[in-house]
């Protein structure tokens, strides 16, 4: 098996500065995001000298453990000997090869996370220390409300804070076609894992995959920074892992370059490949689609909902919709009351033809019922008692109309007596 990485890393729309940072070094087959946290530059160092430490670390043959250790050392006496840096902090989360190169190796702190992703499935590997992740733990928050908590970027562990820290390590077993995704709270705060998912399974390059979720994540609004880091489990045929060969934003290394750069927080994402073109499409089409649909669907039910009463030929005719139609939404007949406008007039009902005339609108089918109803009910009141019997039909003509209850029943009975 042989790993393929491709990073992205963006400011995302918000924030003045890029705190977050990552590392790829193929020759060390080291990966690892950081979040960095802190005023002014501070973040920024805080994530760069973690990382920075990590990569000297592993390269003199430590152990991952004991390296992110050694970062948090690096990032804590750096803040120490600093007043500018005082209370700088990072999340690491990091992936290497497991000593005895059959599985990987995550070490992590912090609410930075990685993810295993295998046939097409998102498994979140890590924990978040957050108190949010604690609060949900212990079951005194659902996920639901975490997502949303106001306080959801606190985090209770972190790199720098303490001279010691506790590590999280996490083996994690690959088959070739696995994808681990690292990623900084940037992207999951506005990404939900099935959209996280749904990039990784299209995307087959993984440094446009990256690119393509931190596009995600900008178009979700980009709160906060956002870095992506994708590592692909490629089948080579030799058991065990073989090599690494780095990929960073879409773009393919040709080979690995002697020296790795260790981090790259200001690295912005300007490329103007034919890949980000389609990814932006891609990304802003599916949200524009969406909205369209949703204003169509609005519009269409603005356009069937209501209900008009208005003269056809003379007579009074009861119409769903919008008179005229819109958007090709056509109203329709529902009604014909057989009441005449010639009828409203003896009633003495003027008020009625103009209404009626000028187009009488109503929110519910109950609502023109009801009016029709009052209608009819002057007509009769107005006319002989002899003509009343043939013209009540009320109770028949009205509708179900138990969806308003209160309006029906009081409407209904007061009509087949004739006047007093
Ligand atoms: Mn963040």
């Amino acid at each position: 098996m042989r790993l393929l990485a491709g990073a992205a890393t963006d400011v995302g729309m918000v924030r003045e500065g890029n705190e977050d940072g990552f590392l790829i070094d193929d020759r060390l087959q080291l990966f690892a995001v950081a979040d960095g946290m802190g005023g002014h530059q501070a973040g920024e160092v805080a994530s760069a000298t973690a990382l920075e430490a990590l990569r000297a670390s592993v390269a003199t043959g430590t152990a991952l453990e004991q390296a992110v250790t050694a970062a948090n050392a690096a990032v804590f006496e750096k803040a120490s000997a600093d007043e500018a840096l005082r209370g700088m902090g990072t999340t690491l989360t990091t992936l290497s090869i497991d000593p005895d190169g059959a599985e990987l190796l995550v070490g992590h702190v912090g609410d930075s996370r990685a993810y295993l992703v295998r046939d097409g499935e998102l498994r979140q590997i890590t924990e978040d220390h957050s108190l949010v992740e604690e609060l949900v733990r212990e079951g005194r928050l659902t996920p639901e409300q975490a997502d949303v908590h106001p306080q959801r970027s606190i985090i209770t562990r972190a790199l720098g804070i303490d001279a010691a820290v506790n590590v999280d390590l996490v083996p994690v077993e690959i088959q070739p076609g696995d994808r681990i995704l690292l990623c900084s709270d940037g992207l999951t705060t506005m990404l939900r894992p099935s959209d996280i998912a749904t990039v990784l399974r299209r995307e087959p390059d993984p440094g446009r995959a990256a690119d393509l979720l931190v596009d995600a994540a900008n178009a979700a609004g980009g709160e906060d920074n956002i870095t992506a880091l994708v590592v692909e489990v490629e089948d080579d045929g030799a058991a065990g892992i073989t090599g690494a060969r780095v990929v960073i934003a879409g773009a393919v290394a040709p080979a690995p370059p002697p020296d790795v750069e260790p981090t790259i927080p200001h690295r912005r994402r300007r490329r103007q490949g034919r890949g980000r073109a389609v990814g932006r499409v891609i990304l802003w089409t599916l949200p524009v689609l969406i909205i369209l649909g949703v204003a169509i669907g609005a519009v269409g039910y603005y356009a069937r909902h209501g209900y008009y009463v208005k003269f056809v030929g003379g007579q009074v005719v009861v119409f769903q919709g919008v008179e005229g139609g819109l958007l090709g939404w056509n109203p329709t007949k529902v009604e014909s009351t057989g009441i005449t406008r010639e009828q409203i007039k003896k009633a003495g009902g003027g008020a009625a033809i103009d209404a009626i005339a000028s187009t009488k609108t109503f929110e519910s089918r109950a609502d023109a019922d009801v009016y029709i109803a009052r209608v009819r009910r002057q007509i009769v009141l107005a006319d002989k008692p002899t003509t009343t019997t043939t013209i009540v039909p009320t109770t028949t003509t009205l509708p179900p109309t138990t969806t308003v209850p209160g309006v029906a029943t009081t409407t209904v009975p007061a009509t087949p007596p004739s006047g007093p």
